[in-house]
């Protein structure tokens, strides 16, 4: 690594050696910027990559709310405004108990470049809260949703930052959050993206982040002369993201092996077809119940309990063709890719944002295994947040067909420029590099450009 990255690498683990996700992404990031220090100096010479790494706004607050039993209940809230450079800050809203802010900040870095990948003049931004909403009554998440958006909404603004939803924040909770913006702002704006339909949200939103990895996948396949039709499919969790990659991939005419969720894993050998989907949708969407019912009601397939705890995830043992993590980060670690290796799983799309470790990324690549990471191959929900704010402007909702057409084709682009990033500046399929550095010209352009801000 060239010194001056090296510097900056330093710099991170030395400010915040406590942050580990955030500093994997970094070094993830920076192991793929470094091949263009020499090549572009002024890079170094604006402290692109000093400044890039540092957040430009953090904010962190606390949400008191009443539970059921009328006893106050308080959870730490975060927003982290990490690059304005292409625009307002843009990514989604988690709630989990596992959020801090190192999870929020490596989430907020890669939304940076992702956000760039699209196209669309967006910012990359990234919140929570340590808030676990299952077990929670519809009335207790709405107490939560509202006290958070009391203080979140005084950072936020159609121009300025506009959340989405992430793990465990889907129509509902933001359906709480907007209500609450417009109560105290008296403004109906897009500051928000994931609506409803029926008061500013856009059609396939919901379907966005599956659809768009399928695409991309599917495009990065075609240029191999390989396809998704007849293949079987490994998918983890059974959120959005998994819910709408299996339903896409089922439309591609491939086979669905698997889903879970964090207390373990289903394998269904005969697939998961468009009915047992439909199922698992009300199951989880309506019902939040959990995936070991569907074990109980389908004969045929099994049920493992899995808590992350085991040193491998059974999900990853099974046999198939293409393998789409879509749970949450680094749900691959070593053990795991040597095992989809062993198994010749040809793609690894990653439907979760950085579900690979480290490590893991390079065993899969080493064993010729084509790797989209999350960064490009989830820009799908965020391209669809892009085209929300666009429709929300101008007062209008575009039809499922053009939104879904504009999705397509945003997929199909961010593949063939991570795809020529990877060729010109590393090597052939290393999508890894191709993605940070595509992603990264645009911010870098745009920071120069603006001065030392
Ligand atoms: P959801 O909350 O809808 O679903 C998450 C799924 O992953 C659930 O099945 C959940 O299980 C499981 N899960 C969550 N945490 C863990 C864990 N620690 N261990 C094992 N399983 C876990 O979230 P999404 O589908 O929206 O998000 C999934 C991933 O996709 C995240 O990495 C997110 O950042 C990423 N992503 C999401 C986008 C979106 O548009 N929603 C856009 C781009 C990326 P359980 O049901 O038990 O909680």
């Amino acid at each position: 690594m060239h010194d001056a990255t090296q510097r900056v690498m330093d710099r991170v683990i030395q400010l915040d050696p406590n942050q580990p996700e955030f500093i994997q992404a970094v070094t993830s990031f920076l192991g793929s910027v470094d091949k263009l220090v020499e090549d572009i100096p002024q890079i170094l010479y604006h402290k692109v990559l000093d400044r890039m790494v540092e957040p430009e706004r953090v904010i962190m607050f606390r949400i008191p709310w009443f539970d059921d039993d009328g006893l106050l209940q308080l959870n730490r809230g975060f927003r982290i405004q990490m690059n304005s450079a292409l625009g307002p800050y843009k990514g989604g809203m988690r709630l989990h108990p596992s959020v801090n802010l190192s999870i929020l900040k490596f989430l907020a870095f890669e939304q940076t470049f992702k956000n760039s990948l699209t196209g669309l003049s967006l910012g990359g931004g990234k919140g929570g809260s340590d808030f676990n909403p299952k077990g929670k009554s519809d009335g207790e998440v709405m107490r939560f949703c509202q006290s958070l958006m009391l203080e979140l909404g005084r950072h936020i603004g159609e121009d300025t930052d506009v959340p989405a939803g992430d793990i465990g924040v889907g129509g509902r909770e933001i359906g709480y959050m907007y209500g609450q913006y417009k109560r105290i702002h008296n403004k109906s704006v897009g500051i928000l993206t994931g609506k409803g339909p029926s008061f500013g949200g856009s059609y396939i939103r919901p379907e966005a982040t599956g659809y768009g990895l399928v695409y991309l996948s599917a495009a990065m396949l075609g240029a191999e002369g390989k396809s998704l039709d007849g293949k079987s499919c490994l998918i983890s969790g059974s959120g959005n993201v998994a819910q709408y990659t299996a339903e896409k991939l089922l439309k591609m005419g491939s086979k669905v092996l698997t889903m879970s969720d964090s207390s373990g894993v289903l394998i269904d050998p005969s697939g998961i077809d468009a009915d047992k989907l439909a199922y698992i949708k009300t199951l989880k969407n309506v019902r939040r119940g959990r995936i070991a019912e569907y074990a109980q009601k389908y004969k045929g397939a099994t049920y493992i309990p899995h808590n992350g705890s085991a040193s491998t995830n059974p999900i990853w043992e099974v046999k198939a063709d293409y393998a789409f993590p879509c749970a949450t980060q680094n749900e691959i670690n070593a053990e795991d890719a040597k095992n989809l290796v062993a198994n010749k799983i040809q793609l690894v799309g990653e439907g979760a944002n950085m579900p690979t470790t480290l490590q893991a990324e390079e065993i899969l690549m080493e064993g010729g295994v084509l790797l989209a990471p999350g960064k490009a191959s989830n820009a799908g929900g965020v391209a669809v947040s892009g085209l929300e704010m666009a429709q929300n402007s101008q007062r209008m909702q575009w039809s499922p067909e053009q939104v879904d057409a504009q999705l397509l084709t945003i997929m199909k682009n961010i593949y063939s420029n991570i795809s020529q990033a990877a060729d010109k500046y590393s090597t052939k399929n290393n999508f890894v590099d191709g993605a940070n550095i595509a992603g990264f010209l645009k911010v870098s352009d745009a920071m120069i450009a603006q001065g030392y801000v």
